[in-house]
């Protein structure tokens, strides 16, 4: 199958659009027609020496698309259903079996090494014959077409707008389920919310979406809060105030939840120091140094939680998700505006400065 896809080759140099072939698709897979397909901020890791990802390689992994054709053994999606991709995960380790994949045994390997743990698998072919990785996130979305892991896909309903939905597989999912899964956030809770890029923002609309009375967005950039004010936050504060728990603990008397989407120890540990006694903090993303937390705050109660995509389960997730935007309570396509991928250049920079809170690239 021959596709035009958006390849890294260096670590420093822009995604280049190229022809590559895809093989399969192989047993449990399935070759999706791409329709639109976000840019996460997980997709700036393979720039970095901290994974070890696998170079060249095709980003993306927030597509959504249409089935074109079904490897043996698939009967979870037919020809011409529309799906999300969502990320991958074995299917048979305890946290799978126990309906939580987000914390596979195998999530590293599957998901964030650009290589089929198989190591055959999710290979591309560029024009020389080379070879390309083509498994990031199982998927390898920045692409007209993609061959996917069939646990990964999740079926929608083709009345949807396909091109937007893609970021439901990662980025949204992230913040919703932080909140409505990982820390259960229940009607009348007060939730503050570091960092509002989509993750961040995913969660503020889903704790409203929750019921929560008191919802505290932060972050450093003005136009930032007034968007998180808009999609719900019942207040906002500045990120770089060296008084931001003091701040927090004025608006809420000691918060019942935190979700940090900055990875930034100041903030986490202004976050734990926020809470009320019972309180949980969810960290989720990638963390940078050290952090530290004076044992008492925990020892009084207080939880601090690592999150991997929302905890979901996507294919119950995102139809929850769905379901939400539908009547009004989670308007994430606010939150997306579209480049063609010719354009990924601009999106990525767009995306890396904050200038564009979701980009959805339209192959
Ligand atoms: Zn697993
Ligand atoms: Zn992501």
């Amino acid at each position: 199958m021959k596709a035009r896809a958006a390849v890294l080759r260096s670590r420093t140099l822009p995604f280049r659009v190229e022809d590559v072939t895809l093989e399969g698709p192989g047993p449990g897979e399935a070759l999706v027609r791409v329709a639109g397909t976000g840019f996460c901020h997980t997709d700036l890791l393979p720039r970095t020496d901290r994974l070890g990802v696998a170079l060249p390689l095709v980003g993306g992994h927030e597509g959504a698309g249409t089935v074109l054709a079904t490897g043996t053994g698939v009967h979870e999606v037919s020809v011409g259903d529309h799906v999300v991709m969502s990320f991958d995960s074995c299917g048979g380790c305890r946290s799978c079996l126990a309906g939580r994949p987000a914390t596979c045994a195998a999530f590293f390997t599957r998901n964030l090494t650009g290589r089929h743990p198989g190591g055959t698998g999710g290979v591309a072919r560029d024009a020389e014959g080379g070879e390309v990785a083509a498994y990031w996130f199982g998927q390898s979305s920045f692409a007209t077409h993609c061959v996917v892991p069939v646990r990964s896909l999740v079926p929608v309903p083709r009345s949807l707008p396909l091109e937007l939905l893609g970021p439901l597989g990662c980025g949204f999912q992230t913040g919703a389920g932080a909140v409505l899964n990982s820390l259960g956030v229940r009607t009348g809770s007060s939730v503050v919310v570091a960092g509002t890029g989509a993750v961040g923002l995913a969660a503020v609309m889903a704790a409203r979406a929750a019921g929560a009375t008191v919802v505290v967005a932060v972050d450093v950039l003005p136009v930032r809060r007034e968007l998180a004010a808009e999609l719900g936050a019942t207040h906002t504060l500045d990120g770089s105030s060296d008084a931001l728990a003091e701040e927090i603990l004025r608006i809420t008397g000691g918060a019942d939840h935190a979700v940090d989407t900055t990875g930034l120890p100041p903030v986490i540990t202004a976050l734990v120091r926020s809470l009320h006694s019972a309180g949980s903090c969810g960290l989720v993303g990638v963390q940078h140094g050290d952090l530290i937390v004076d044992p008492l705050l925990i020892a009084a109660g207080r939880t601090i939680k690592g999150i991997i995509e929302g905890d979901a389960e996507p294919r119950l997730f995102i139809p929850r998700l769905i379901d939400l935007w539908q009547r009004g309570l989670f308007p994430f396509d606010r939150l997306i505006r579209r480049y063609p991928l010719a354009e990924i250049d601009r999106a990525e920079r767009d995306v890396a400065s904050g200038a564009v809170v979701k980009a959805v690239l339209i192959p």
